[in-house]
């Protein structure tokens, strides 16, 4: 179905063959002015015109000599020349010198015609007219030689570099003035979407803040392009065709993003195809994340329709955008290390589509690293933000197994440095403690149980969990004897979350308790199976059924909206402010975040796991220390729905 939407999806090869038939990237190249030249990109190798320095001149203060006149010199036996003349730095007159004579000449200045020689000040003693000299000077000393910096006609900067502080130091010094470099090519960037606002202005009910002009822009002159943003278009064929055709006037390149999906009535291929021939070239592509990719050109120029995901459009202009406008600005193209490391989870991946699947990198200890894979996704700007670098699926692999070998291609010229490896469920709380930390810390989300295993695995420093057990309703303990964590992961009593009904300012629909949400005008948003608070939900509602005796499923039949789940506590909030359900469970912290009320139900204990060989490293010492400071209790206490216990702290198991 989804197939046919997309008139043929390619491969990336293809598509990079297509592209490239249509659109020669050629550099061109523009003459600059020397003080314009930092950060550009050397367009033809520049041979020295003249010598540096252009004539022989003095390194010293002192005397210029004849050489062979001070050979026998000492301190008994001074030589003893004459004193004809001074010359100083800039001096332009020619003068020359005999046998037996010397001029007086500054750092910098000119050697005299017939001298071969400086003597330091420091050997020597005037007297009137003469010069008595103490030591010997061999020929040449104290004189740099003309073109021994630089010699005329020696390569002074090389084609393709990127002109820095010292090249530019090297073109002054032979007083380069005009400069060719690659022209920067023009980039002109849009994005399309009734529902973005640019960043600055208010943001109403269903709008979002435009992400992608702002990334797109910034990895274009990263990458040696002169960005431009052109604004938010909407979603309207007549306002996209006037503003594209429009840029196709004025840019290299141009760059949408959004519409471009077959559900949306695809506006950007519809549109691009308009602008000229060839029209679009490519119209899907077999990648993962984004497939919605539309490519085209006309008026020579290439245009390029991003998809809307934040994520995907970063991917697809790192694979096709990027080179692209390396080449045109001369740049070599971008080569990222390689990392093995081992796969920390099962991972599936998309058949027939090359996946970019971005990861994080823990270190193992023993300089072996774990990949674990970004879970945000592609509509998430922070998957990118998060991520150490990417492991590249091929369309043939399905899965790759837990423990497996995969190679990750660095994001950044290192791994990002980390003291502390926080992995587990995420809390606010961990915020608040961080920010009393004066330590490089790594926090990846990954729920409690995947923290709970990369304890296990000796990965995470620290792990964050809330498990509740469905019989006994006790949190934590019974999971580390469950994934046989018992003897060697401390459990340490983190705090108290509040976990109860998140209801509309006000409670106008006058809800009191669980008992509530089997009214017939209540409807109710759950959280998603498998989540600590759904358990607590269904816990409290088993009781309820024993109490009313009836059976559980009875129950759950009768709420209004128990089989809608939201994935998050911040999204049960948003459900509730929006109106999309009278009530939802959740933690205090997202009810006051959108100033919403809330009846409590229950504590929920939130604590740490730390792998027993773990327990005595200085950054989780530290960490520690400041869960056990009385000023992190004061900052958690300031947190709404968030607060210290009395075994805050404390280490709640035997090993
Ligand atoms: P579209 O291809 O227009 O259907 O967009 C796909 C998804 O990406 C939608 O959820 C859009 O709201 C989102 N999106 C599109 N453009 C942007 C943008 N510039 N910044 C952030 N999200 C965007
Ligand atoms: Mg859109």
């Amino acid at each position: 179905m989804e197939q046919k939407e997309f008139h043929d999806v390619v491969s990336i090869e293809e598509a990079k063959q297509r592209l490239h038939k249509h659109f020669k990237a050629i550099p061109e190249v523009e003459k600059i002015n020397l003080e314009e030249a930092l950060g550009r990109v050397v367009a033809e190798t520049i041979i020295a015109p003249i010598d540096v320095p252009p004539f022989d001149r003095a390194s010293m203060d002192g005397y210029a000599v004849v050489a062979s006149d001070t050979f026998y010199a000492d301190e008994e036996h001074p030589a003893e020349v004459e004193l004809i003349d001074h010359i100083s730095a800039g001096d332009k007159r020619k003068i020359s010198i005999e046998k037996g004579e010397c001029a007086g000449i500054a750092t910098g200045a000119p050697i005299p015609k017939g001298a071969n020689a400086v003597v330091m000040v420091e050997y020597t003693d005037r007297i009137g007219k003469k010069v008595r000299i103490y030591k010997p000077a061999a020929p040449g000393e104290n004189i740099m030689a003309a073109g021994s910096d630089i010699m005329r006609g020696e390569t002074a900067v090389r084609e393709g570099i990127v002109i820095s502080p010292r090249e530019t130091g090297v073109l002054a010094a032979f007083g380069a003035e005009k400069i060719p470099v690659y022209k920067k090519p023009k980039v002109g960037i849009i994005s399309t979407g009734d529902e973005l606002v640019e960043p600055g202005k208010k943001l109403k009910y269903g709008k979002i803040y435009d992400v992608n002009a702002r990334a797109i822009a910034d990895a274009a002159a990263e990458n040696g392009g002169e960005a431009e943003f052109c604004g938010v278009v909407r979603d309207e064929p007549e306002s996209l065709l006037a503003k594209l055709k429009e840029m196709i006037g004025k840019y290299d390149i141009v760059i949408t993003s959004g519409g471009t999906s077959a559900g949306v009535g695809d506006l950007s291929y519809r549109v691009i195809d308009k602008l000229g021939k060839p029209g679009v070239i490519v119209h899907g592509i077999a990648i993962k994340p984004g497939k919605p990719t539309v490519i085209g050109v006309a008026k020579k120029k290439p245009i390029f329709g991003l998809p809307g995901y934040p994520a995907s459009a970063m991917i697809i202009f790192d694979v096709f955008v990027a080179p692209l406008i390396r080449k045109l600005a001369g740049i070599a193209e971008k080569s990222r290390k390689k990392i093995a490391a081992r796969a920390a989870m099962r991972i599936h991946s998309a058949k027939g589509r090359y996946e970019y699947l971005l990861v994080n990198l823990v270190s193992g200890g023993d300089g072996t690293f774990s990949a674990y894979p970004v879970l945000t996704g592609s509509g998430a700007i922070t998957t990118l933000a998060e991520a150490d670098g990417y492991v590249e699926i091929p369309e043939s692999t399905e899965m790759i197994l837990e423990g497996s070998e995969v190679e990750v291609r660095l994001l950044s010229d290192s791994i990002k440095p980390a003291d502390l490896t926080i992995i587990g469920s995420h809390c606010i709380g961990i915020d608040v403690l961080l920010n009393l930390l004066p330590v490089q810390a790594k926090v990846i989300n990954v729920g409690s149980s995947g923290g709970l295993a990369a304890v296990r695995r000796g990965e995470a420093d620290i792990a964050g969990t809330h498990l509740i057990d469905e019989r006994s309703g006790i949190y934590n303990v019974p999971f580390l004897q469950r994934l046989k964590l018992a003897g060697s992961a401390y459990l340490i009593r983190g705090y108290d979350r509040e976990q109860g009904f998140v209801i509309a300012k006000g409670n106008p629909k006058r809800i009191k308790g669980i008992e509530d949400l089997l009214r017939r005008d209540i409807s109710f948003i759950n959280r998603n199976a498998g989540s600590g608070t759904r358990v607590l939900l269904d816990l409290e509602l088993g009781r309820l059924a024993k109490k009313k005796g009836v059976q559980f499923k009875e129950l759950a039949k009768k709420i209004k909206g128990y089989e809608i789940e939201a994935k998050s506590h911040s999204a049960i909030a948003a459900a509730v402010a929006y109106g999309r359900a009278d009530v939802g469970l959740a933690i205090k912290t997202v009810a006051e975040q959108y100033g919403l009320d809330f009846i409590p139900l229950r504590e929920e204990k939130y604590d740490f796991a730390v792998p027993k060989e773990k327990i005595e490293k200085p950054a989780v010492k530290k960490f520690l220390e400041v869960l056990r400071s009385e000023e992190f209790k004061k900052k958690l206490r300031e947190t709404p729905g968030l607060r210290p216990c009395r075994e805050t702290g404390k280490i709640i198991n035997k090993i």
